[in-house]
């Protein structure tokens, strides 16, 4: 037994029990704060303690890619072969807010750098594939808090096509010998547009016995026959879920399943929407961090009049923008690519530049597209501002000093920053899909209801549309403005909401067969 484990054991919960209690285990490329591109980092970093918080015993299982402060080495290393080649792995264990955080050392995750995703298809497919091997074993061999999880009461989560082998290695290693026999794996779907696909003969980089090469084969018009690891997760996960009711029905179309919609189709039964919640800890307007240096404050809805026009004023300031109180302060956070409609915001510039605003966008991706926000910086320069970076600060303080948040997604799974965005009492204009629509009712001024502007077809003039209507409203229509700031304000976007609607799909699977 490891020292800091059985340190850590006095802060463990009380002795579980009850019927529903169970042994927890979720697994991810990435897991904020440690490693983190997107939303999936921030539902690693925030679901596994809102479980917690239900009272099950939950770890979270990530790679290692640097030297994380406070993770220790567990002292227990094993070998797992991948493509002919024994590996060790190291295993370090960090207890953190009741959750267990368990780290994989392997060579490959040592010189990824920032880029953890980086690196040609085969290296990917193997450090993945030798992370989920790694990963089956641990609540047999690494112990936390002095005891392991064991398999007996086990559930794991699954994310997105790194992780979507953890099922197929469960069944194929141990389920089909009799082994594990009560543990079940859930997969979630955060993005469907990425899915681990390569051509057939990847299937020898796996270790898995023949016939399993049909669970990956996949035909479809685009790539011809392939191999594709999210369709082999998603035949052999016990249950599904996916990350809002939109997605979940964008998925079962030609055009949302992106070639895997027939066997989502086919595995319906599995299916569940859970719209993502967020962090009520980071991304809380009255306790963030962020806000509390450079002039920012933090504020409430009791404080809003006064809290909110400060923070913009401090992101004014810091940006080099005019300081000035009336001109709506549009933001943009997010990945530079196709999906995220950056684009469109690019077309609506010549508008959106005739009218009295300032635009500040955040966002890192594709090379043209960061060149698009410094060229826009460069020539509207009193009232655009491109910062090209990843900067979850600079993310916060546009949260907060923002008067409207843009989100013209091509395609959104869930969107974490429309919800941070609405806490914040920023109004959000989004393009009407997936977990957007799901999200963000649309404004109606008959009965004031509603949270912000949404437009129905990803096209330039369909947001310049809803920007018009929305920043009429806020330069003309005060109370209903405010209306909408509260009204976003009051709802309640925790995790604790989504994790006891997790909770229902784990014990599905654990259970109902
Ligand atoms: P996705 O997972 O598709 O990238 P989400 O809206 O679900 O989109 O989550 C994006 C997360 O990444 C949010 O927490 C957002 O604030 C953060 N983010 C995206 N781009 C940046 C950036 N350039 N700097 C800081 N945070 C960013």
């Amino acid at each position: 037994v490891d020292k800091e484990d059985s340190e850590n054991e006095e802060a463990k919960p009380p002795p579980l029990a009850g019927a529903n209690v169970m042994n927890i285990i979720l697994i991810a490329a990435e897991c904020a704060p440690w490693s983190k591109t997107g939303g999936l980092g921030d539902v690693a970093g925030a679901l596994p303690k809102a479980l917690a918080r239900r009272g099950h015993r939950v770890m979270v299982i990530v790679p290692r890619y640097g030297d994380y402060a406070g993770a220790q080495d567990s002292g227990i290393r094993k070998r797992y072969r991948i493509d002919g080649q024994d590996m060790e792995v190291i295993y370090f264990h960090a207890y953190i807010d009741g959750v267990d955080f368990i780290f994989i050392d392997i060579p490959s995750f040592r010189h990824i750098g920032n880029n953890i995703y980086g690196g040609n298809r085969v290296d990917i497919l193997k450090r993945m594939a030798l992370f989920c091997k790694a990963a089956v074993e641990v609540p047999w061999h690494v112990p936390c808090g002095g005891v392991c999880y064991g398999d007996g009461n086990l559930v794991f989560i699954a994310n997105d096509w790194h992780t979507a082998l953890l099922p197929v290695y469960l069944k194929a290693y141990y389920r089909d010998h009799g082994l594990m026999k009560y543990t079940r794996c859930v997969l979630v779907i955060h993005n469907i547009a990425h899915q681990g696909r390569g051509p057939v003969d990847d299937f020898s980089y796996l270790d898995l016995p023949p016939h399993y090469l049909d669970l990956f084969r996949l035909y479809d018009p685009v790539g011809g026959e392939h191999f594709n690891i999210f369709a082999a997760g998603l035949k052999t996960a016990d249950r599904v879920v996916t990350v809002s009711h939109g997605y979940a029905w964008e998925l079962k179309t030609s055009e949302g399943g992106w070639g895997l919609h027939g066997i989502i189709n086919e595995n319906d039964w599995k299916f569940t929407g859970i719209v993502n919640g967020i962090d009520t800890i980071d991304w809380n307007p009255e306790m963030d961090v962020h806000l509390k240096s450079d002039g920012y404050t933090n504020y409430s809805l009791d404080t809003l009049q006064t809290g909110k026009p400060q923070c913009k004023a401090a992101l004014q300031k810091e940006l080099g923008l005019p300081v000035r109180e009336n001109v709506p302060l549009i933001g943009f956070i997010g990945r530079l690519d196709h999906q995220k409609g950056v684009d469109l915001v690019g077309e609506a510039i010549p508008w959106m530049m005739g009218q009295d605003v300032q635009l500040v966008l955040l966002g890192t991706g594709r090379p043209d597209l960061e060149q698009m926000l410094r060229q826009f910086e460069g020539q509207y320069n009193n009232k655009i501002r491109g910062w090209v970076g990843f900067s979850v600060k600079t993310a916060h303080r546009i949260t907060a000093g923002a008067d409207i948040l843009l989100m013209p997604s091509r395609f959104e799974p869930c969107g974490l920053n429309q919800l941070y965005a609405m806490s914040y009492g920023t109004v959000p204009v989004v393009h009407a899909v997936g977990g957007l629509r799901d999200t963000v009712q649309p404004f109606n001024p008959f009965n004031e209801s509603g949270l912000g502007w949404t437009f129905d077809r990803a096209e330039a003039n369909q947001l310049i549309h809803a920007m018009g209507n929305c920043l009429l409203t806020y330069r003309e229509y005060k109370k209903s403005w405010e209306g909408i700031q509260r009204r976003g304000m009051l709802q309640n976007l925790s995790w604790d909401n989504a994790a006891e609607k997790y909770e229902d799909v784990l014990v599905a699977a654990k259970y109902q067969w």
